[in-house]
């Protein structure tokens, strides 16, 4: 199942198995590993990227809600894996929506300061984070197209859907959008 648009694709799968430049990994604050798809990144990628990881906790005590840190991407086909940090979900008045935002901006930031071109992303916090699909949905394709009009760097993001129904709401919010 894919939706592209020249600069957007939209897929439904595993994004372990994308060869892009950066895979964004929906991480802890920890950065030490965790369920999901922060589960499935350090399982297929190997330890190297946990090694990096705790130097990057050693050095500055792990990651802030919406920051996001870069790191080999170990056995994966991807070159980087970038872990941002998304905002658990709170009933949405906590400032969910900015720091999902941000999230998305210091990844993308962070990839072309790296100089990557193709970034990939899983639907942040919509998992064990209980931000609710339709709304992280919203958030993450505007501040994606946002930050793709502003930047040149970057010339493809991929929206990786795991399950159906995130397919379905970002499909919905990318229907008409022409990049
Ligand atoms: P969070 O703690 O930010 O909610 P989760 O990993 O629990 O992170 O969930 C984030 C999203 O990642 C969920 O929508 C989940 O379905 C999805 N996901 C889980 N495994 C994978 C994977 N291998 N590839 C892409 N997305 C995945």
């Amino acid at each position: 199942m894919s939706y592209s648009t020249s600069k957007i694709e939209l897929i439904k799968g595993d994004i372990t198995k994308l060869a892009v430049d950066a895979i964004v990994n929906a991480a802890n604050s920890s950065l030490l590993g965790g369920g999901g798809v922060d589960g499935a990144i350090h399982r297929a990628g190997g330890s190297e990227i946990l090694e990096e990881c705790r130097k990057i906790v050693a050095r500055q005590g792990g990651c802030k809600t919406g920051e996001a840190v870069i790191t080999t991407a170990g056995k994966l086909p991807s070159k980087f894996v970038i872990h941002t940090v998304g905002p658990v979900w709170n009933g949405g008045e906590k400032d969910e929506a900015e720091k999902l935002s941000n999230c998305y901006i210091n990844s993308l930031q962070l990839a072309a300061m790296n100089g990557c071109k193709s970034v990939a992303f899983p639907n942040i916090s919509t998992g064990v984070y209980g931000y609710p699909k339709f709304v992280a949905a919203q958030v993450a394709v505007q501040t994606v197209l946002k930050f793709l009009s502003k930047n040149d760097k970057i010339e493809k993001v991929i929206f990786v859907c795991f399950d159906e129904e995130n397919y379905l709401f970002v499909q919905k919010e990318l229907s008409g959008v022409k990049v």
